[in-house]
């Protein structure tokens, strides 16, 4: 039985300990009558359309829940800036919102703030193909941005599970890792520049298209990864790659980490250039995903511990494709791997990274889930989910019935040294969250690891950050925080 929730407990009943910031002003009419007199009727939300307002208060796990009563959608920067600016002169908190797929309950209000949605700045703004260099609002949903570039053969440097949601503006502002950091790096690297909005309406306008820049502190890379705490992306200028002519994918069944280790270690030799993603799941995320797909034939014949996913991508198919056959003999020759299959055409390609892609939104599908995204030295990786799984079952919540209480399901970018961890649950009781918190923080506090690899901070790690970084940078965090938003009106409650 699968329970879903459609609407999420309030946070701010969850969370009874966190109060509302009485030095915040409550939204009213005069209010209401400036943001009419700057924006269309297509630009504003309010409680005339119910169903509308909840969806921007709710975030895609069901798990946190705000009251927001008014969400902006400005669709110029000037836009941005006089709400920004009317917001800081009155104290009015602001959460700034892109596709609100984000994880860690950052996209969404904890109580009435404000909601300045990106959806209506939505336009490419330049792109040039001798350099690569893409220019566009920071609303450009991330499925629109790559179909643009497909379409000029060029790929944005980064892909993820939530594309057909999420927004450029939203990626740099999470500072995403995604299934292609292996081969295309951080965001930190591949962002030119961008246009922001400060919470006094001041505009960063740097959206330049330089590859290199050496002139004092690259203050962009501050906004990358601060979760709209510190200023409104309104534009973005990035580094596109030239569109792989070949592609490939193969998908091996494996019994233990240390094989996967062995294997990646082998893949980064013999594929090494056109080695282009490497990701693994454990039992339990492939378990919970052949559940949630049932019209999907699974790839391999037998179950394993692990399975892996491999990704090429390449100038010349018939030489990726060499390669890729020899890697695949080789490893069952030498009997590292149990089973492989490789993808025969490019539906067989989508078939395989359908898999991968999935286990999100399949552990969603349980019910809920207590979601962990961690950095570990490949050597410990996947300790951290067998010391969890161990915890669970010993207070017999993971039990051998068709639907246990709780599904432990460790997967992410071995490449990148980031483990995914999906508690998957029927539902979020104090129970299992006691077992889960503060104990996975230690643990990964002990391996010198980080408490998020790329989904962020946000609500759910707030007060958190201790756990990886020391005083001194905290502090640093926070006389930046202070420094761009003395009023502490933008995005409240959440991060330092
Ligand atoms: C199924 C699924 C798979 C995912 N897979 C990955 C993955 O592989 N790798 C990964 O890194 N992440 C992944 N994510 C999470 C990821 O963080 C988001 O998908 C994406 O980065 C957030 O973009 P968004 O536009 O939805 O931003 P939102 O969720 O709306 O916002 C995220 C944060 O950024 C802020 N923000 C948004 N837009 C702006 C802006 N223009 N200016 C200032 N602040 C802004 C918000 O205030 C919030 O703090 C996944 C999410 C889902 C649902």
């Amino acid at each position: 039985m699968t329970i879903t929730h459609p609407v999420a407990q309030l946070t701010a009943e969850a969370y009874p300990k966190v109060k509302r910031n009485p030095d915040f002003k409550v939204l009213d009419s005069a209010d209401l009558a400036y943001f009419r007199s700057i924006l269309s009727n297509d630009e504003i939300i309010n409680s005339q359309a119910p169903e509308e307002l909840a969806s921007f208060n709710q975030d895609w796990m069901k798990k946190y829940r705000g009251q927001s009563n008014l969400i902006l959608l400005p669709n110029s920067t000037d836009k941005v800036s006089k709400i920004m600016k009317y917001c800081n002169d009155k104290k009015l908190a602001v959460v700034p919102q892109g596709g609100n797929t984000d994880l860690v309950g950052a996209s969404v209000p904890v109580f009435d703030e404000i909601v300045l949605s990106l959806r209506n700045m939505n336009k490419v703004r330049d792109f040039d193909p001798v350099s690569g260099t893409f220019k566009c609002d920071a609303g450009v949903i991330m499925r629109d941005a790559h179909k643009f570039l497909h379409d000029h053969d060029h790929i944005f440097p980064l892909d993820l599970p939530s594309r057909n949601n999420c927004q450029v503006g939203g990626v740099v502002s999470t500072n995403a890792g995604g299934l292609n950091f292996l081969r295309y790096g951080s965001l930190h690297g591949n962002v030119l520049g961008l246009e922001v909005v400060l919470p006094n309406g001041e505009i960063i306008s740097n959206i330049n298209a330089l590859r290199k820049d050496n002139t004092g502190y690259d203050l962009k890379q501050l906004f990358i990864g601060a979760e709209g705490t510190i200023g409104v992306i309104t534009g973005v200028s990035i580094v596109a790659a030239a569109k792989p002519k070949a592609l490939n994918a193969v998908f091996f069944g494996i019994e233990d980490f240390d094989t996967v280790q062995k294997l990646f270690v082998k893949a980064k030799s013999e594929l090494s250039e056109i080695l282009s993603a490497f990701e693994f799941m454990d039992r339990g995320s492939i378990e919970c995903t052949i559940e949630y797909l049932t019209d999907l034939p699974f790839p391999l014949e037998n179950q394993h511990n692990f399975y892996v996913l491999i990704e090429t991508s390449g100038s010349n198919k018939r030489h990726d494709d060499e390669k890729l056959t020899a890697f695949l003999k080789d490893t069952i020759d030498s009997k590292l791997i149990s089973e492989g299959m490789m993808a025969k055409d490019k539906a067989d390609y989508d078939r395989l990274w359908t898999w991968r892609k999935s286990v999100p939104t399949a552990c969603n599908s349980y019910g809920g889930m207590y979601k962990y995204d961690m950095s570990l030295q490949l050597k410990d990786l996947y300790s951290v989910s067998a010391a969890v799984t161990e915890r669970l079952n010993a207070a017999g919540l993971i039990g051998d019935a068709p639907k246990p209480i709780v599904k432990s399901c460790g997967y992410g970018h071995v490449g990148d040294g980031n483990i995914h961890l999906n508690i998957a649950v029927r539902e979020f009781t104090k129970q299992i969250e006691d077992l889960l918190e503060p104990f996975v923080y230690e643990y990964i506090a002990s391996k010198k690891g980080s408490i998020s690899a790329e989904h962020g901070i946000g609500f759910h790690k707030r007060g958190k950050l201790h756990y990886t970084r020391s005083d001194i940078e905290i502090r640093f965090m926070k006389d930046i925080k202070h420094h761009y938003d003395p009023n502490g009106i933008l995005n409240p409650y959440k991060y330092i």
